[in-house]
């Protein structure tokens, strides 16, 4: 049993891994400054005597004795992270700098929840996107915030990794979704539901051929811990995702079939930088971690529209 720190663990990724660390036996403390997270999602955790949550911001140092820290604090959601761009900038360097500088005092590993954001926009060439190809990213757009602030954080972990021998596991998450998405968290899957189950229009930005690839959240979680726990000296980075890429349009169809809702399909307009096509090779997660995902986007959505059905009331 390891007693295990998961920073950002009342948002929606966090809050499934914290129970699934409790759920192996270990002890866990999520910490939270709740600008995107809540207790609400976390709140049948505190009744587990090995769950412990501090409310702190990872860009302040915080003194903790642990055996394995989960970086996950950020906020996901382009809307999100675009409130307030040089908190999220802050948040990916101060923060990791501040959970890096833990694991080199204590001699522990850390996992850094990175992004298929550090491929920006990727092209042709890179499509699907394996861990060797750089990326596309614009420094000074919207994005940026986070994309460039994602890509330090890895430049951190390596750095880190070499200078001071830190065991680091980097892990690039696609596009996760599942229960614990905020009803106004602002990504494409939870949109969708929320506005087909309230019978509101369905927003589809630009033409809705770009196209994502949808990993539910209970395989990422899978496979995040397979990272934590893979063999001495694998620092990845490693693609958690799955392969099977969709356009927004047919996200759209699908989100109203399921739900079996009246609502209408509206197109506004595309934001700035919108990344057109993104899919994960996993053959690295696949030989490394043994890991690939088993659950396909039908019967995770049914399993997210029935948790949004619940709080949408
Ligand atoms: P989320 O917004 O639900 O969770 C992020 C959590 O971090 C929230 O609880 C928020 O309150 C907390 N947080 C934000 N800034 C903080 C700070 N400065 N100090 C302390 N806590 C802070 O998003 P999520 O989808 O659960 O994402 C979790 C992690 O996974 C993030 O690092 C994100 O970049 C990464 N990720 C997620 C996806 C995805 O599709 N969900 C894809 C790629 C990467
Ligand atoms: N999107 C959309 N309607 C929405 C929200 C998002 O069409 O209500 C599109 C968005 O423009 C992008 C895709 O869905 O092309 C995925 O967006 P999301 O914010 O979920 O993730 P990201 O762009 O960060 O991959």
């Amino acid at each position: 049993m390891d007693k295990i720190l998961v920073t950002g663990g009342a948002g929606f990724i966090g809050s499934h891994l914290c129970k699934r660390l409790l759920h192996e036996g270990n002890e866990v403390i999520c910490t939270d400054n709740l600008f995107t997270g809540s207790k609400a999602n976390i709140r049948e955790l505190f009744q587990n005597p090995n769950f412990e949550f501090i409310r702190h911001d990872i860009i302040d140092t915080l003194h903790i004795e642990v055996d394995k820290i989960y970086n996950l604090a950020c906020p996901a959601s382009p809307p999100h992270y675009q409130n307030d761009p040089i908190k999220t900038i802050k948040t990916n360097i101060l923060g990791t700098m501040n959970m890096l500088g833990i694991a080199k005092r204590l001699k522990i590993r850390v996992l850094q929840a990175s992004t298929s954001e550090v491929y920006g926009d990727p092209d042709n060439a890179h499509h699907p996107q394996d861990e060797s190809y750089w990326g596309n990213v614009n420094p000074i757009g919207i994005r940026s915030c986070y994309d460039e602030g994602k890509r330090v954080a890895e430049t951190l972990c390596f750095d880190y990794h070499r200078q001071n021998g830190v065991d680091i596991k980097v892990i690039r998450i696609f596009n996760t979704y599942g229960p614990n998405m905020k009803i106004n968290d602002g990504r494409v899957v939870s949109n969708f539901i929320v506005q087909a189950i309230k019978g509101d229009k369905i927003t589809i930005y630009g033409n809705g051929q770009q196209t994502r690839s949808f990993c539910y959240v209970d395989d990422l979680v899978d496979g995040m811990v397979r990272l934590m726990e893979s063999e001495p000296g694998f620092t990845g980075p490693c693609n958690i995702g799955n392969p099977s890429e969709f356009t927004m349009l047919e996200l759209a169809e699908k989100v109203i079939k399921l739900t079996g809702s009246k609502s209408k399909i509206v197109f506004e307009p595309l934001p700035q930088d919108d990344p057109k096509q993104r899919k994960p090779d996993i053959s690295l997660a696949k030989e490394k971690l043994n890991w690939e995902p088993k659950i396909a986007l039908d019967e995770g959505l049914l399993k997210t529209i029935a948790y949004f059905k619940g709080v949408c009331v």
